[in-house]
């Protein structure tokens, strides 16, 4: 394991501790989510499978994990009955654990999630009326420290893997009934016409929970990669946005590796309030963040960048701050819109948010200026909403009291 104490990642602003490796699990099993279905077939035949073998469990196991959503090998029904206990010797189908989960009178559904090797984060996922958001995490903590935000306050404690990226949504799959329950059951063969993508609750993935995701590349982008290919989730690029405080030198790679819509928490339009709120602005200034969003591959007016501003009273919400915005949105010709969040409070947090009245001010003028700003509704208020809350009101209990509710939890899932 890394030594955690005082080690400075290259090309962060201040020294922080390097990320925790992950701990492999006790029993030498590998986790198959996550994997390319080319990794899957090389560790197959690793394991021994001659090559077409290998090829062909790998894309069988494949459609099982992504498709059907089982979690058990033994389900594989087209896969002889010699070789599902083979699998399950050298193989897992993991998920995070679910720590705690909260429902929201709203609808909004939270969960704190823990990894194999016993680390929490979290995963939201927010009702509308059209669409289905899911929140997904990147990391466990954040090396970045934004003021308002109750992740910054955290120390780094890993990134996590594409196979905990990927489990998040599979796992929101499980949780809202979502995978396809056909044929396949209980046939060998499965008429591709039982499967169906539509009607689901879950539509859209924001990298909006916690972490920097353009911190934890590699990972992000291999998930993603699972979330959108046809053999794997199989959600449009389209709907998913991955949002980032502004890692300057990882946005091009983003846009031709990943694809998937933008989101820059920008969140000031000065570099003395920038610099105070998101302290990565002191490596990488607004105008240098700015022209990145205007390189962005794939940015066009049908396919915004989207700005998240969080409204913090009388730091970034003036009418003059709202008429720079809008300056500098016009000067790099960004096709644009701006996320107005109000600020959610949390206990110790040294900001207030911006009354109403402001806010609405603030929307208008970036609003008449032909720039489209809504003001995002507050979701899941009554259940620790902002992004780090439902880790650290959990840290406050006891880890005999989180066991218990875990072991609650599974007692139940296991009564279903
Ligand atoms: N690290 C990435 C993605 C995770 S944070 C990033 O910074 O973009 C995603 C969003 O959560 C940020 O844009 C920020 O606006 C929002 N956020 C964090 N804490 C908040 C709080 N207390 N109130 C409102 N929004 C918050
Ligand atoms: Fe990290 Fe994003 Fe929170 Fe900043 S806003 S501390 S980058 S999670």
């Amino acid at each position: 394991m890394a030594d955690t104490a005082l080690m400075p990642i290259p090309g962060q602003i201040d020294p922080v501790p390097v990320a925790r490796d992950i701990t492999p699990r006790e029993d030498g099993r590998i986790d198959v989510i996550g994997l390319s279905m080319q990794r899957l077939s090389e560790l197959f035949g690793e394991a021994g499978l001659d090559k077409k073998q290998a090829r062909l469990r790998s894309k069988q196991v494949f459609h099982w994990l992504y498709h059907r959503g089982v979690t058990d090998f033994a389900a594989m029904t087209d896969i002889s009955k010699a070789m599902r206990p083979w699998m399950a010797e050298r193989f897992v189908i993991g998920r995070p654990a679910i720590i705690e989960s909260q429902h929201s009178s709203d609808g909004t559904r939270k969960w704190l999630l823990r990894t194999a090797d016993g680390h929490d984060f979290e995963m939201v996922f927010i009702p509308d009326a059209d669409r289905g958001t899911l929140c997904v995490s990147s990391q466990v903590g954040c090396t970045l420290n934004c003021r308002f935000c109750h992740t910054g306050t955290m120390r780094l404690v890993r990134n996590l893997t594409a196979g905990e990226i990927v489990g998040q949504v599979m796992l929101a799959r499980d949780a809202l009934g979502e995978w396809p329950k056909g044929k396949m059951d209980f046939a060998e063969v499965e008429d591709e016409a039982e499967y169906t993508a539509d009607g689901r609750l879950l539509t859209n993935i924001v990298m909006m929970g916690m972490g920097e995701p353009l911190y934890n590349f590699d990972n992000v982008r291999d998930a993603l990669k699972l979330v959108m290919d046809g053999d794997g989730l199989a959600l449009s690029k389209r709907r998913i946005t991955l949002s980032t405080s502004g890692v300057v030198p990882m946005m091009a790679r983003c846009g031709e590796e990943i694809g998937t819509n933008l989101a820059v928490s920008l969140h000031a339009v000065t570099k003395d309030v920038r610099d105070e709120i998101v302290p990565i602005n002191r490596k990488y200034g607004i105008e240098e963040l700015l022209q990145a969003c205007a390189d962005y591959p794939g940015a066009s007016n049908a396919r915004r960048i989207t700005f998240e501003y969080v409204m913090l009273k009388d730091k970034n919400d003036s009418d003059e701050d709202a008429h720079e915005l809008v300056r500098l949105l016009k000067k790099y010709n960004l096709p644009a819109k701006v996320n107005l969040i109000p600020f959610n409070p949390w206990p110790g947090a040294p900001y207030d948010c911006s009354s109403p009245e402001r806010i609405r001010s603030f929307s208008t003028i970036v609003f008449e200026a032909g720039i489209s700003a809504p003001v995002r509704t507050p979701r899941g208020r009554d259940i620790d909403a902002a992004c780090g809350q439902l880790k650290t009101a959990a840290e406050k209990k006891s880890r005999a009291e989180l066991d218990r509710l875990a072991a609650e939890k599974q007692a139940a899932l296991e009564a279903e």
